[in-house]
């Protein structure tokens, strides 16, 4: 059972006092308390644990600072829906809103290689009108003699480049609690130029001992990636492992399965599962098209595979585009051969926003079909 509580509540309050000194009275039930600091205000949820079958959902809404009560009936406790379309389905970060209902595209660097890559990236995202990236200083790597990233000798150029540039989120991978750290070193040394929004990687996705550190993290959100080879549920308990630890700033990534039934793609694409993920929880969810395909092969029409199921991530309303673009792809350090080029990042996003308006108009259909058949 969650009590979600009135905007503002104070906790030196009596109600919430008296509210909390009856929870505490109960057998069986803990209870534990989550506050979400937007903007405007802050809200806090007040999550029961334990045999709360036994709980009066009116009694509860009697305390004035419960707002209401929503019986949790499925998995995923924090991030889960459980039938309450009135809890939010958005992180508000640096000014950007990422959402179940809107879009933003983070083209970037697979990995950062070079301070003069980072601007030629920064400043052509700026052209056109951009404000995420994405770039790599942690990488995990299949072989270990392969490159691994520049690590935190990067970060502050790569921070200043996007700041300077007017980049407002980086999506970064991590791939141990003390890169969250180097980056706040480095952030704070530049000024906080930018924002970071953490990747936890299909490799790590049940490293359960960095869902929990990231999970206790309070500044930054974080885009966890699908496991490549365990079930939707076993990644959506993943994500619910950062809420549980009191971050629930996480947006779900899909990025394909380890199959050879995807072949030639490099991955079997899965973003067939994006509305299953919004209606299941309450993350935006984002698409990575670069790692889930892997090639820059074509149709006859000259439209790449990458586009093709990019479009069809966006159709079906995924909120996140997560795609590799790299200057100089001969010379890319990680992921030249799949890597979009610089001349085609308008094209790229003039795609996506054919296949944005698709589904908004989709979404307008539906509304009008289900009004006319409820009629
Ligand atoms: C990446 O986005 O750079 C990456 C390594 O992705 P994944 O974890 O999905 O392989
Ligand atoms: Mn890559």
């Amino acid at each position: 059972m969650i009590l979600i509580l009135q905007a503002d509540t104070a906790k030196t309050g009596d109600d919430y006092r008296h509210l909390m000194e009856y929870l505490s009275n109960l057998n069986n039930i803990q209870s534990r308390v989550h506050d979400e600091k937007g903007t405007l205000q802050t809200l806090t949820e007040i999550y029961l644990v334990g045999d709360t079958a036994t709980l009066s959902a009116e009694e509860m809404e009697s305390f004035t600072c419960v707002e209401r009560v929503v019986r949790i009936s499925e998995e995923y406790r924090v991030l889960g829906r459980h039938h309450d379309a009135k809890r939010p389905t958005h992180v508000d970060y640096k000014g950007v809103r990422f959402g179940q209902d809107n879009l933003n595209v983070f083209a970037g660097l697979c990995a950062v290689d070079t301070p003069e890559h980072v601007e030629i990236m920064v400043r052509a995202l700026q052209e056109h009108g951009q404000q995420c990236t994405r770039m790599g200083a942690y990488k995990p790597r299949t072989n270990p003699y392969s490159f691994q990233g520049h690590g935190k000798s990067c970060l502050p150029y790569a921070f200043e480049l996007a700041g300077k540039y007017g980049i407002k989120v980086i999506a970064m991978e991590v791939t141990h609690e003390t890169h969250v750290q180097e980056i706040h070193e480095a952030l704070k040394l530049t000024g906080h130029p930018v924002g970071i929004m953490l990747q936890i990687g299909t490799r790590n996705t049940q490293n359960f001992e960095l869902l929990k550190s990231i999970g206790r993290e309070p500044e930054f959100p974080v885009l966890l990636k699908r496991g490549f080879g365990i079930t939707l549920e076993e990644s959506l308990n993943a994500a619910e492992y950062l809420a549980s630890e009191g971050n629930r700033r996480v947006i779900f990534g899909l990025r394909g399965m380890k199959t050879n039934m995807g072949d030639p793609h490099r991955n079997f694409i899965d973003f067939a599962h994006v509305p299953v993920v919004h209606r299941l929880t309450r993350m935006p969810v984002c698409i990575d098209p670069s790692h889930s395909v892997g090639t820059r092969e074509a149709t006859k029409e000259g439209i790449m595979d990458v586009f093709h199921v990019t479009a069809q991530g966006i159709i079906a309303g995924a909120n996140m585009v997560l795609v590799d673009f790299h200057p100089a792809p001969a010379k890319a350090l990680v992921d030249g051969p799949q890597a979009l080029h610089m001349d085609e990042l308008g094209y790229f996003l003039e795609d996506i926003q054919v296949a944005r308006q698709a589904y908004e108009q989709r979404i307008k259909l539906a509304a009008s079909h289900n009004a006319a058949s409820a009629a």
